[in-house]
């Protein structure tokens, strides 16, 4: 069965991993939101392109689920003990993913030939698209003001209260080599379990998707994220946060929805066909799992 995924980070990288394990190369695209992207000490940083890399890759932190698995901060401690910013954490390995992209991209090459390479010299055989090769930029609207995306996320720590999003250069921005084929070709479009404001909306609006089989799994669960902002934004946005908020966030879009065994008795509310599960994944095995069960219901539509 031929997917694409739309994934942001962390939660999108798990199920990305998942539907890996289970789905040949030719049958699995995983499409990344780079609406979080910035530049930072003079590199360009894509935080949920690399996210998904790394999981794929078996090179992520198991325990932050971002970042590079045994880091050192040697680099980050000395730009520090400089006096320059260190509330980005910006491991050394993972840097050196920073500098050759950044190499490369002032080069005049597009994102996506380079996640492509990348991806080959860590041997990842699924194809990994950033949603564009042009600059999409991520903008909190809140009571302090606008604030660039990783402001918010990273330095702010999500504490003032959001507003409203903005997507910078999404309406000039074209879908990257490949995203419209992987969305066009694809038997059905799995909606990982991502942020729906952040890190979901933004591909949406790059690449809107055609009437085909679409299901979206619940980043919500039990009225609460499992990590991240989402659940506050909803309530920040006077919408109870719950599995149904994101049901209905993603309305006419939607062929079925997978929520999980907790939020049973929302599924009657839900308009459209369901799939209660276990979908939180704690390991490796959690994933293959929610994977495989989001494939059979797919199968079952
Ligand atoms: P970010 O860009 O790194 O914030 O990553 P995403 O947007 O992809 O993921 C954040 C969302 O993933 C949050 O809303 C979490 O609740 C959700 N999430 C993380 N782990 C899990 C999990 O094991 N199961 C489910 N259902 N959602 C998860």
């Amino acid at each position: 069965m031929k997917i694409t995924a739309l994934a942001g980070g962390v939660g999108g990288a798990k199920l990305a991993h998942g539907l890996a394990q289970i789905l040949p190369p030719e049958d699995l695209t995983i499409i990344v939101n780079t609406g979080d992207d910035f530049e930072h000490l003079g590199l360009s940083i894509c935080p949920d392109l690399d996210t998904v890399c790394y999981t794929l890759a078996g090179l992520a932190n198991p325990e932050t689920g971002w970042g590079r698995v045994n880091e050192t901060w040697n680099t980050i401690t000395n730009v520090e003990k400089l006096g320059g910013p260190n509330w980005f954490r910006l491991g050394d390995q993972d840097i050196a993913t920073h500098l050759e992209r950044t190499r490369r991209l002032k080069g005049g090459e597009p994102l996506s030939q380079i996640t492509r390479d990348f991806c080959k010299a860590w041997g990842i055989s699924h194809t990994i698209l950033p949603m564009t090769d042009s600059p999409v930029r991520t903008i909190v609207d809140s009571d302090e003001g606008e604030l660039a995306f990783q402001e918010y996320f990273v330095h702010r720590q999500c504490g003032p209260k959001v507003k409203g999003f903005r997507f910078d250069g999404v309406d000039v921005a074209e879908p990257a080599f490949g995203v419209r084929e992987a969305v066009e070709s694809a038997e059905a479009i799995v909606i990982c379990p991502s942020n729906p404001w952040v890190s979901v909306d933004p591909i949406l609006r790059v690449i809107p998707l055609p009437k085909k089989k679409i299901v979206a799994v619940s980043p919500i669960i039990g009225g609460k994220t499992v990590k991240g902002p989402a659940a506050k934004m909803y309530a920040e946005l006077g919408i109870e946060p719950s599995a149904l908020a994101v049901a209905e966030h993603y309305r006419d879009l939607l062929s079925g929805f997978v929520l999980d065994n907790v939020d049973a008795h929302l599924s009657d509310k839900i308009r459209t066909r369901t799939l209660v599960t276990d979908t939180l994944m704690n390991s490796l095995t959690d994933r293959a799992r929610l994977a495989m069960d989001v494939l059979n219901f797919i199968g079952s539509l």
